[in-house]
Formats: C-alpha cells, structure tokens, sequence
C-alpha cells in the first residue's frame, strides 16, 4: 500500500460540489490518505463506492463485521457533499411527523422518527467507541415557527411527536425569549440531536477501517455489472473491482441504473462568522431550524463560530448555483440578523453545495432493483448524517443476509406516497 498524495484524483468529472467559498471544516483535512494502486481486476467481499460520511461509517462497520472492504472515491474522501455539511445531527427529519403521517399514516412515520431518534444516539456510542476526534456533542434542537406565523403547526407537531413517545417540548414566544431570546411566536425544544466535525468524523472513520484492514482506492467507478454471485466495477484508470456486494455511497450524484421517481438534487447556502463574543453565542448552543420554506438552520462551531445555512432550491448546475452566491448569502446574513439581532458578529465566509432529497424526506437505502447485489446508501435531506448511520447499520444487516420488514420503509422503489 502505498502513501500518496490525493491531490491529483484520476477523475475527469467537472463535478465539484463543494464550490465558491470555503465551510469551517477545511482546516482539519490531512494531507495525505494510504492508498491502494490496483490493476487488473481485485477481488474483496464488499466494494464500498463513496467515501464521504456514508461510505466512511459503511466501511468501518462492514470492516468491524469482519469483511475484507475497498473504498473507492474519485476525489479526495469527505470533499462532496460531507464537508459542506454544518453537521447538524438531528433526529428531525425534514418533513414533520404531522405530514410523514399523513402520507404513510400514523404508525410508520412514528416508527420513522423513533429510528431516526435511535440513529442519532448510535452516533454518540459509535464516536465514544471507537474515540473519534471529531468535535462531537449533544445538544438539544430548536425548531422555530416562522416570524409572522401562529404556534398553531408546531402545536399539532408537538402533540403527534408526544403521541409518538418523542421527547420535546412546546414554548411558547415568552418561554422561547426567556430561556434563548428568539422572538418567535413558538418553538420546539428537543433533547437527543448531536453536532459534530462532518470531515473529521467520516476521516477517523475511514482510518478506523484502514486499520481494520480495509483499502482506499484514487478512481472513479465508471461502470457497473452483476450476476447471481457477484458484483464488478470497471474502474477509470481501466483497473477492476469484483466483490460479492458493491455499495452506492455516491452522494448525491447515482449512477444512471439507480433511478428513484422521489430523488432530486437540491442547492443549499450557507454563511459563517469568526469566533463570536460571548454575547452572540445562544443557550445550550442549541441547533437552530425554522418550520419555513425555504427554511434557515444554524448552529455554533466548538470554536464560536456560527454557521448558517438555507435557502435550498431544486437547482442541479452548479454555475447556475454559483450565481446565487451572493444574493443568498445577504439573504442568510439579514434572516439571521432578524432571528438573533444586537449581537457583535460578522459573517466573513460562504459557501454552497448540493446534496440529494427525497420528496417524502426518507432515504434510500437498500437493494438497487434490477442490479443484483448491488446496495445503495443515500443518505438524503437536511439530516443527511443521521440518515448515513441508518444506512450503514441497513446495509451491514443485508450485506449479513439479516434484512427485515422495515427496511421497506426506505426501498428505492417504494415509489411516490398517496397524499
Ligand atoms: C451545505 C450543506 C449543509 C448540510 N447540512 C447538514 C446538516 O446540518 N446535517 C446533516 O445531517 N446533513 C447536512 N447536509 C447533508 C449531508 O451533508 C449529506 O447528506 C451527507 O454529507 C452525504 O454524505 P455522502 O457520503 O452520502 O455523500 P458525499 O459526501 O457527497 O460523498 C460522496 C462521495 O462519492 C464520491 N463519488 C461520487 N461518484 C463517484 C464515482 N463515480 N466514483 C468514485 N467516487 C465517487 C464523491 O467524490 C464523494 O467523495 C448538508 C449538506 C450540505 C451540502
């Protein structure tokens, strides 16, 4: 194995999702990563494809389960849609449990949410576990009704996730000026969400499993085929991957034979300050998201920086996202003004990114129908992150021949929900 700069990535896609500006996590990136120069064909049990956070929590719990795994990216690991990310880990989902249910009743969206509540505590063990350095936290959410609105929404939100067994609580605007001094009409406040550093997490990750074994590979998977047995990637650089399962862990970018009638590529911006004065920094450094559309979310870093992101619209060029740069970010920095108004801080940095959505807010995570042995990992919306782990423990169980019922919850082809 040899120790090779990942500065120049065979690949010759013009797609760079992380664009015009910088997010706070960049510092943190290491130089260098081991990789394996492969020719001809290579065979393990699994080929992970995506090294962003998906791949990197899929290819250490497949390595832990004993598993020989080659994870290959065609750029340098954790600079897709991961380390854009703000990191917010929410067991929230981006569409409320109130519509969950109404488009898969009551029982499923409740069973949803508890999973994805159980996803974020995963996290905190995985990271105590295996001592990741990744500035990881818990902290409680808040999910505040839009300025102008009624509490009415976030009352019956309240009430379904109460019915649900989800823990929160509902404040109303005095309780929410007294405890944070936000003027919303009402918010919700829920314990159970997590922050951490997107890129260090997926690299400790990643160095967990090269420890355990597992291998990188600098190259772009160009082509895909199967049969009962098996699973083969045809590599750029000519070379070729074969393994008994190979996962999709591609972000938002799938290869053409994973289609999903739900999926979409949605453009996200977000600003930054510098480390703020004390009076800028909010109770509990609680994680911030409105109940508006487009909504605002923001957070602050554990070194004081607030990160603030939003304003997401279905666009897929990236030239066309790179436009809006500006316009976006003023945006950003004048609805965060209003939220949190007379406090000393600046933004100075912006960037934006692109990451997948689903339009009911749930992954994608399963068998790719029509490509036996064939695995995807998409770990979609405003909770992407929560949604990785899901995935990688999915994809662990199947990989193990475990599958069960639920897991037809998040199919690629559950097909659009009846509203
Ligand atoms: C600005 C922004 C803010 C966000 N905020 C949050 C948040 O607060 N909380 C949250 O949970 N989620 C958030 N998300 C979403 C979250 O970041 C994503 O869901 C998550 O990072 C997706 O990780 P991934 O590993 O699936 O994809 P990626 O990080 O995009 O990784 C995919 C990898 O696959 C590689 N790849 C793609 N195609 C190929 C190929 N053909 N061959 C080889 N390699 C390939 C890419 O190079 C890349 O490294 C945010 C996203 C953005 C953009």
């Amino acid at each position: 194995m040899a120790d090779l700069d990942f500065a120049s990535p065979s690949s010759n896609s013009s797609i760079h999702p992380l664009r015009n500006g910088s997010g706070p996590w960049q510092l943190h990136w290491p130089q260098k990563m081991p990789l394996l120069r492969v020719s001809g064909t290579v065979s393990c049990d699994v080929v992970v494809v995506g090294a962003g956070i998906t791949g990197a929590m899929t290819a250490e719990i497949l390595t832990r389960a004993g598993h020989s795994v080659i994870v290959v990216d065609r750029a340098f690991p954790g600079r897709g849609s991961t380390a854009a990310s703000t990191a917010m880990l929410l067991w929230e989902i981006d569409t409320p449990l109130v519509e969950l249910a109404d488009l898969y009743g009551f029982e499923k969206a409740s069973a949803v949410y508890q999973r994805s509540l159980l996803a974020v505590s995963g996290i905190a063990d995985m990271v105590e576990q295996l001592a990741l350095p990744c500035q990881f936290a818990l902290r409680p959410s808040l999910y505040l009704a839009p300025a102008g609105e009624g509490a009415g929404d976030l009352a019956q939100e309240h009430a379904a996730r109460a019915r649900a067994g989800l823990p929160g609580a509902l404040l109303s605007r005095e309780e929410l000026i007294g405890a944070f001094g936000f003027d919303r009409p009402a918010a919700l406040i829920s314990p159970g969400s997590a922050e951490a550093d997107p890129v260090l997490l997926s690299h400790g990750l990643l160095q967990t499993a090269f420890r355990g074994g597992a291998r990188l590979v600098a190259d772009e998977a160009v082509r895909y085929d199967w049969d009962d047995d098996a699973a083969y990637v045809a590599l750029a650089s000519g070379a070729s991957l074969h393994a008994k399962k190979i996962v999709l862990a591609t972000g938002y970018d799938m290869p053409d034979f994973v289609r999903s009638d739900l999926h979409s590529i949605v453009s996200t911006w977000c600003v930054s300050t510098g480390p703020v004065p004390r009076n800028a920094i909010w109770n509990d450094r609680a994680l911030l998201w409105e109940a508006d559309d487009p909504y605002l979310y923001a957070r602050l870093t554990q070194t004081d920086e607030i990160v603030v992101g939003g304003e997401d619209e279905v666009i897929e060029d990236a030239d066309e996202r790179d436009k809006k740069m500006a316009e976006k970010s003023a945006t950003l920095a004048r609805r965060m003004r209003a939220l949190w108004p007379d406090r000393d801080y600046t933004f100075t940095s912006s960037w934006t990114a692109a990451f997948g959505q689903t339009e009911d807010g749930l992954p994608l995570i399963g068998p790719v129908p029509g490509a036996r042995n064939i695995l995807a990992a998409y770990g979609y919306g405003g909770n992407g992150i929560t949604f990785s782990f899901m995935a990688s423990r999915i994809i662990a169980e199947l990989v193990a021949g475990a599958p069960r019922p639920w897991f037809d919850d998040f199919a690629l082809d559950r097909g659009q929900p009846s509203t």
